[in-house]
């Protein structure tokens, strides 16, 4: 089996479902058992990739570790790691089209926020790229004449990536480029159910010069991921997925005690002020909620309104929940695509229903989304649900699909209760026109993220990343830059050493 050239066109029918091998010291390897995918919007077959195991893993592992103590990569000039970077950027931009095609009908998610993943991957390959000539250390000379420190950044060795299913593109250079800059050889294991975008994003780094065995991607499900968890040749393990799979690797990890940088579920809030500008607001709802189906960590799944404004504000939710497009995620006119799988479309639904039976009332949606574009396909109807309170399993619990609960508050002392009584920790929005209401507010929420007047909205230069359940650990921005490096200090002194050890000399230079 080998690996296609990117395809152009979206239909399957014509041309059979793709299919990868594995991606490994810059050649493609045949894998012994192999995974379908379905597209969720049709239930068609549009994918075959490898079914990867622990000796996929090893063979990916030790290639990595090859090419990092060749020095291929890890010792290049920056500036040749950034221009190698940065010729990634140019071949992912140039190649947006099939990609963003990939994901949409893989994933599900409507070609438009695709479209804008794979604009967003490029953009932040290059200011990765930026970061690769921007790696230093530090000179210290204050610790008297003849001592000179030095602290040295480095590479921190072999990576490994682990991503999920929602952002397959995107989620991957939120880490890759970022590891690859640092100087970092990478193994890569996507989502089993969306692996086809991060595969061509490879072979784009192949075309773009990467030397072989920097960046190699074993497929596969849990099975594949928690091998490389547990593999003793991988020194820092970047995860992005569900709380529960967070808490395995954590285990899983332990042996090597491997760096490690968790991204995690959310059960983020809209906060809404009577004082906001209640028309951004409400749009910032709607997209807040409804954005990439609600599969998204930072989906904004709760409302959190104040108690003056609640009824009308609901009202013109209501009206506008009735105009977001349900629809194939090839769509251009699509808002809202289709479940990533039928396990999880039944648990959408299933939270919906426990809802209603907590007492919830169903203001919009409610259901499967039907009709005959859509009955081959996992939709679900843009759902709000109304009267939610904190003790409601829809209230804490990250149900992953397009479901807004709405929760009324009195003053922003409540509000801040509401907002932090969950165990996750990811990104909160606040909306008031008033700073003395939304300086107190951004400090007082317990997320690693804080929008204000304006709601998921992640430039790469700002780090992100979740408080309790929702992680450990920092992406993007230079904070997840240096999650790919170590620090070494260098002690230097100068001069004639004799007499100034402890033993027999002076403690001062040691204590
Ligand atoms: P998941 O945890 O099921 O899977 C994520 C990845 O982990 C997949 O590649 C999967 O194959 C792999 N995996 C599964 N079991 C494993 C194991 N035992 N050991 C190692 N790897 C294993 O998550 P998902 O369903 O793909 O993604 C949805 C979840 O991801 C949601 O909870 C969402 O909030 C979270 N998420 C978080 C962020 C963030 O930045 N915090 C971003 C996107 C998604």
């Amino acid at each position: 089996m080998t690996a296609d050239a990117i395809r152009t066109g979206t239909s399957q029918s014509a041309n059979g479902p793709r299919s990868y091998g594995y991606f490994i010291d810059g050649a493609w390897r045949e894998p012994a058992d192999v995974l379908e995918r379905r597209a969720p919007g049709t239930g068609v077959v549009v994918s075959m990739v490898g079914a990867g195991g622990a000796a996929d893993v090893d063979a990916a592992v030790l290639a990595a570790r090859r090419a990092f103590d060749r020095g291929v990569w890890s010792q290049a000039p920056a500036t040749e790691r950034a221009r190698i970077l940065n010729r990634a950027a140019d071949l992912i931009d140039a190649n947006s089209t099939p990609l963003a095609a990939l994901d949409a009908e893989e994933g599900g998610k409507p070609i438009r926020l695709s479209e804008g993943d794979i604009a967003g991957a490029a953009s932040l390959t290059r200011y990765a790229a930026g970061l690769a000539v921007q790696m230093h250390g530090t000179t210290h000379t204050n610790n008297g004449a003849d001592h000179t420190g030095l602290v040295l950044r480095e590479p921190a060795g072999v990576a490994g990536l682990i991503t999920p299913w929602n952002f397959p593109a995107l989620i991957l250079c939120q880490k890759l480029p970022f590891a690859l800059a640092a100087g970092c050889t990478v193994v890569v294991k996507p989502s089993e159910l969306t692996s086809s975008s991060t595969l061509e994003i490879a072979r784009l780094y192949a075309e773009a010069g990467l030397p072989d065995g920097v960046l190699n991607v074993v497929t596969g499900d849990g099975r594949a991921g928690g091998a490389l968890a547990e593999h003793h040749g991988v020194d820092v393990l970047s995860f992005t997925g569900s709380t529960a799979t967070g808490r395995k690797i954590l285990t899983a990890s332990q042996g090597n005690l491997k760096k490690l940088s968790l991204e995690l579920g959310g059960k983020a809030a809209n906060i809404v002020f009577a004082d906001a500008d209640l028309e951004d607001a409400a749009e910032g709802v709607i997209f807040g909620a409804f954005f990439n189906n609600g599969e998204c960590c930072v989906s904004q799944a709760r409302l959190l309104v104040q108690d003056s404004i609640a009824d009308a504000f609901v009202t013109e939710l209501e009206a506008r929940a009735r105009r977001v497009r349900v629809g194939q995620p090839l769509d251009h006119a699509t808002d809202v695509g289709a479940m990533i799988d039928p396990g999880h479309l039944e648990s959408v639904l299933g939270h919906i229903s426990q809802g209603r039976t907590q007492g919830a009332k169903v203001v919009a949606g409610g259901s499967r989304a039907t009709g005959p574009a859509l009955d081959e396909g996992l939709f679900v109807q843009p759902t709000i649900l109304d009267g939610v309170g904190r003790d409601m399993s829809v209230f804490r619990e990250e149900i992953f699909g397009p479901v807004l609960t709405v929760s009324r508050f009195c003053d922003a002392e409540e509000a801040i209760a509401l907002a932090n009584s969950v165990d996750y920790g990811l990104a909160n929005s606040v909306w008031s026109k008033n700073v003395d209401t939304v300086l107190p507010m951004a400090k007082a929420l317990k997320s690693g993220t804080v929008y204000v007047n304006t709601t998921i909205d992640a430039p790469p230069t700002l780090p992100f990343g979740g408080y309790k359940a929702s992680g450990v650990g920092r992406e993007m921005g230079q904070a997840g830059f240096e999650e790919f490096t170590e620090l070494k200090s260098v002690s230097i002194r100068t001069g004639k050493r004799s007499g100034t050890f402890a033993f027999g000399g002076t403690h001062e230079r040691t204590a």
